[in-house]
């Protein structure tokens, strides 16, 4: 079960991670723990890594790929892998592809967590804090009785400056052009499934499910 997963900011993505993890025991890789793993172990890649992050820079292409590498050759990774985070580009994807060549692998699906943008523009920009004593909510998946009143202390509720809508447009904007060629990509090669990211979470796993049940037998 060779898998990575793609979704946009607020598709939903990690919940589906944690539920195929959950169900079907395979690692979840996901780009940051890598790093972390490999800093904290010290490797040569991981040492190389985190000198670009102390200056603040990126860390090129081929440290990251070799750090890929390194990860999805480990033993618990030999029944399969949910890889989320990775690939970001074309040139990253070419590089998972000579990677899992190399360990006689190949991708089993590229799931994509589909929702529409203006969907992911009302889940990203609804969260509302209480001034007065921090609760969170949020217009959709959890409203105020009272659209600017909190329901525990009667507080004035605020929207955080990263969730206003200027600036999550422009998140997913940075998103959708950085995906498009590496969607494109996996549909070329067979590999991409879609997945209606705008129905319930559990049926959304329900559709998942179904693929990866499909690969077991
Ligand atoms: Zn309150």
């Amino acid at each position: 079960m060779n898998l990575v997963l793609m979704g946009l900011p607020g598709a939903g993505k990690g919940t589906q991670a944690e539920k195929i993890v959950e169900k079907y025991g395979v690692p979840h890789i996901s780009t940051g723990d890598m790093f972390r793993a490999a800093m904290k172990d010290e490797t040569e890649l991981g040492l190389k890594a985190k000198s670009f992050m102390d200056k603040g820079e990126l860390v090129p292409d081929e440290v990251t790929i070799g750090i890929v590498n390194e990860r999805l050759a480990k033993a618990d990774c030999e029944q399969g892998f949910l890889l989320d985070g990775f690939p970001r580009t074309v040139a990253q994807a070419e590089a998972l592809e000579d990677i899992l060549a190399n360990l006689d692998r190949k991708i089993d699906y590229v799931i994509n967590v589909d929702v529409d943008k203006d969907i992911l523009m009302a889940r990203l920009t609804g969260r509302r804090i209480c001034k007065s004593c921090g609760a969170t909510y949020h217009l959709e998946f959890n409203p105020p009785s009272q659209e600017d009143k909190c329901d525990r202390c009667g507080g004035e509720l605020y929207q955080r400056a990263d969730d206003n809508a200027e600036t999550v447009q422009n998140r997913l904007d940075v998103n959708l052009k950085q995906t498009e060629p590496l969607l494109a990509f996996y549909s070329e090669k067979g590999y991409l499934k879609n997945i209606n990211g705008q129905q319930d979470i559990n049926v959304v796993f329900e559709d998942i499910d179904q693929l990866l049940e499909g690969l077991r037998k």
